[in-house]
């Protein structure tokens, strides 16, 4: 079945189709895009080690590339393990010579230089990041950058109080961290690994993920503005084989994971019986439960926000609606058309609502469930959106009718498609919310505050969002259970994953 073939199986009819159109007819906008040449990419940039670039020992390079149009950005450097060796080495150097001996205020006093930093610089790291990743530049420019200084601003609060974190009267950090990150919020992941571990005494060896590397060479030309001592945060590109160096690399006191499951698990055996300390955030497929007394409007937004948010690349996605039978018809009715109404496109587009897919493996991958999806006899809802011919793209999808054997009821599809179930109790909503092997978040919308807590009490996940989804903010903890990992990010339990506790 074509991707963006209008489909008419999930309860709506015609004139729901007519009336999303007509009024879309009527809010046309014309292009509103943002120039590219904000991001003055580089054609190559190198590893940036003991504070600054320099090419990889092998002088190998891969192309780092535009999923909106499939254009090469960017020629990046293959860290091999000398390179890693190199960078794990400068960091242990600068751990022991400076980094150790500065007080917290002074580690305050960068924190805070690099916050400001990014803010200066946040409309080319806006666009840089768009560029790289394929999201909609007013998710870059409104969440992604604003969220990475906050977290850097909100740490550098932390760095000259550790004795008052309640980890005892001089907590102690942990010394070298290796830090891996994904591809779906590169700048952010990488502000939420870096500020803690730094405001906390460490020193870091960061690798951002193969696709979407260039945000954190920007951050790296942001550290030596910042005049961040050398060695104190090296970041180093390259795939895979590069993150199982860091991994394997035997003077690295911690590592901190943000990715798949399967990878994470992976890292969990190569650590086991080492020295390191270890932290993993994992996959996820987050329940978004809703009752049949929450205020309609604003849940259908945050339905919506919840699952097609950054493409859907987003571990805690609410990507299982487990909907409340008595208003099942009403809801899917409302969220078909709001689905059709979503802007897909140009990433740079002020006024594009999902963007690209970051690749085509990701692409791939979203194909071969949503096809399982309507094998397994799911009814497949598809936007009738016009898509790009060049680049990765999915047009938002929700599948209705699906049971908790469903493939896309069970695996992480980490894109644009929604999966939608009911119930009728509380107990059979809390029941099939749990029916996963992941933990990492869920959303319940109800007017009636104790129901809500009564459902977010027995939810066995790491972050429960009650009448809003996807809200982020530095001082919250973030983090699952089960196969979505351990630790938390963010608030106060961030600064212990980076501390001898
Ligand atoms: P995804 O499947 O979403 O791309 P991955 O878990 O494969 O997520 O990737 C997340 C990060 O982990 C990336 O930076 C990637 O390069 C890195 N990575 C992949 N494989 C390994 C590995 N075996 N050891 C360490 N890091 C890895």
């Amino acid at each position: 079945m074509s991707m963006c073939a209008p489909m008419n199986s999930a309860g709506t009819d015609v004139s729901d189709r007519q009336l999303a159109n007509s009024q879309l007819g009527s809010l046309e906008y014309d292009p509103a895009p943002e120039s590219a040449a904000i991001a003055k990419l580089k054609p190559s940039y190198g590893l940036f080690i003991d504070g600054g670039f320099s090419d990889g020992e092998a002088h190998q390079q891969f192309a780092t590339v535009n999923p909106a149009n499939e254009e090469t950005l960017s020629m990046v450097a293959q860290a091999s393990s000398v390179d890693v060796d190199r960078a794990v080495s400068s960091a242990r150097h600068a751990y022991d010579k400076v980094w150790s001996k500065t007080t917290g205020a002074q580690r305050s006093k960068y924190l805070f230089r690099i916050a400001r930093l990014i803010q200066e610089r946040s409309r080319e790291l806006a666009v840089v990041e768009t560029l790289d990743n394929g999201k909609p530049i007013r998710e870059s420019r409104d969440v992604d950058i604003p969220l990475a200084a906050a977290h850097f601003f909100y740490y550098a609060g932390w760095a000259d109080k550790l004795e008052h974190a309640g980890f005892g009267v001089n907590p102690k950090p942990l010394g070298v961290a290796g830090q891996i990150i994904p591809w779906n919020f590169p700048l952010l992941m990488a502000a939420w690994k870096l500020a803690p571990a730094l405001a906390a005494g460490n020193t870091c060896v960061l690798k951002p993920a193969e696709t979407t590397p260039l945000s954190a060479l920007v951050l790296a030309e942001i550290l030596e503005q910042a005049e961040l001592p050398p060695g104190v945060v090296n970041i180093i590109t390259g795939d895979g084989v590069t993150g199982a160096a860091l991994v394997d690399h035997p003077d690295v006191d911690k590592i901190a994971f943000t990715g798949s499951t399967e990878v994470g698990r992976m890292i969990q055996q190569r650590t086991a019986a080492s020295h390191k300390h270890l932290t993993l955030e994992l996959g996820g497929k987050g329940a978004n439960i809703v009752f049949d007394d929450a205020p309609i409007d604003e849940m259908i937004e945050g339905i919506i926000d919840g699952i097609f948010f950054n493409q859907g690349h987003v571990c805690c996605a609410g990507s299982r609606l487990l909907v409340q039978e008595s208003v099942a018809d009403e809801v899917l009715r409302r969220l078909v058309r709001r689905v059709e109404q979503l802007r897909v496109g140009d990433p740079l587009d002020k006024n594009t609502d999902v963007g690209a897919i970051n690749s085509a493996a990701q692409l791939l991958r979203i194909r071969e469930l949503t096809d399982f999806g309507e094998s397994e006899g799911a009814t497949r809802y598809t936007s009738s959106c016009a898509l790009p011919q060049k680049g990765y793209w999915f047009a938002p999808t929700v599948f209705a009718d699906v049971a908790q054997s469903h493939r896309i009821a069970r695996e992480e599809i980490f894109g644009p498609v929604l999966s939608v179930l009911t119930f009728r109790t509380p107990e059979e909503a809390v029941a099939k919310a749990n029916n996963t092997n992941y933990g990492l978040a869920c959303g319940v919308w109800s007017e009636k505050g104790s129901r809500t807590l009564w459902v977010a009490e027995r939810l066995r996940a790491g972050v429960i969002w009650t009448n809003t989804y996807n809200r982020f903010d530095p001082t919250s903890p973030f983090g699952g259970m089960r196969e979505s990992g351990f630790g938390r990010e963010g608030g106060r339990h961030g600064l212990e994953a980076y501390l001898n506790v």
